[in-house]
């Protein structure tokens, strides 16, 4: 009886691993895109990132920013979440450090929820400004003086369009839109806000300068205010590749399900990403990696490939324009070793010689 018994547990034992050998091997974000790499592949090449750019130490942590001079420069994650919800990740991955300019995406995204796209581009538009994020000569030699979204001006603006009775609810109504974004709940990081409200000036500056050519639709300095703390938003890599893998899964949170964003607004929101993601190094990324991505001061950078998933990236020191010197450099490799580049037809399928 008994040995009748390990018999058959064998059996079942050896059925078992006879399905998974000869199961095929399964791909990352197979129900939205059929070219998506498999699971092996893209942990074997993020790891080969890690390994290759972990003791990298150019660049330097933003400074203007009190807070963000003393985080600890040799910080490093990666996280990588698929439009089917599988998550990757490697280093410091539970460090939550301020999401700066990359909120300016969900922002934009989110006055497009109440605004419709037509109006949030007129009021705001989508051209480089060829110039640094807070130029203040930007506002003043643009015809549309905003820029885009992702400028301060322009990121100033978008949040002056999001309406509410009070600075508060704005406020709120924000952090909800990237919690949702996340599929958990997000915090502010109180000390990052109290060290940017503290040296603002510039900022503050820029929303005058707007108010002069009437293009800030709400009061300047409370404007300014929401954005600040909207900057001082608290993340950590798999929250942020969660936010981007929504981007890439059309507007659908991909672990929660909820439609957090229409489909419709996507292709508007990635252009902008494409065409002002990384400041002034915008045009340098989109020849070399091809890939709609953020990044902020704080560190770190998302980057979105449509129907697949996000990979996200923090390591606090920058280049001269402000994007992770670190950040860059891994998610260039993965794209490339991917072949995840939207520009190349190989992200389709489509290989060359
Ligand atoms: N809060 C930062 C600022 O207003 C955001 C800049 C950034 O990440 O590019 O300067």
């Amino acid at each position: 009886m008994l040995r009748k018994r390990v018999q058959m547990r064998m059996l079942v034992a050896l059925l078992v691993v006879m399905t998974f050998v000869s199961a095929p091997l399964p791909a990352l974000a197979q129900k939205t895109s059929p070219v998506a790499p498999s699971k092996a592949q893209v942990e074997a090449v993020v790891r080969e990132a890690y390994e290759k750019f972990k003791s990298d130490t150019n660049g330097k942590n933003a400074d203007y920013i009190p807070y963000l001079a003393q985080v600890d420069s040799k910080l490093f994650g990666i996280a990588i979440v698929t439009t089917d919800n599988q998550v990757l990740s490697m280093g410091d991955i539970d460090y939550s450090f301020s999401i700066q300019s990359i909120s300016k995406v969900f922002s934009q995204a989110l006055a497009m929820e109440e605004h419709g796209p037509q109006k949030v581009f007129e009021k705001v538009g989508s051209e480089p400004t060829g110039r640094a994020f807070n130029s203040v000569f930007a506002v003043a030699d643009m015809p549309t003086h905003t820029g885009n979204a992702y400028v301060n001006a322009g990121a100033i603006a978008t949040v002056s369009l999001i309406s509410g009775a009070t600075a508060d609810q704005k406020w709120n109504k924000i952090l909800d839109f990237y919690s949702r974004a996340a599929g958990e709940k997000l915090k502010l990081i109180d000390e990052v806000y109290k060290s940017e409200a503290a040296t603002n000036t510039g900022n503050k500056a820029l929303s005058m300068l707007l108010a002069k050519y009437d293009r800030i639709y709400a009061d300047p300095f409370e404007s300014v205010d929401v954005y600040t703390k909207q900057c001082s938003v608290g993340v950590n890599v798999a929250q942020l590749a969660r936010m981007g893998a929504t981007l890439a899964n059309n507007g659908k949170n991909p672990a929660t399900g909820e439609q957090v964003i229409k489909s419709q607004n996507i292709p508007h929101i990635l252009s902008t990403m494409i065409m002002a993601g990384l400041y002034d190094g915008s045009g340098g990324w989109a020849w070399h990696v091809g890939l709609p991505a953020k990044s902020g001061v704080g560190g770190g950078i998302v980057a979105v490939v449509p129907g697949k998933g996000a990979i996200a990236v923090f390591a606090p020191p920058l280049d001269e324009a402000g994007n992770s010197v670190k950040a860059q450099k891994v998610i260039e490799y993965v794209a490339n070793r991917l072949d995840f580049n939207l520009f190349s037809p190989r992200s389709v399928g489509l290989k060359g010689e």
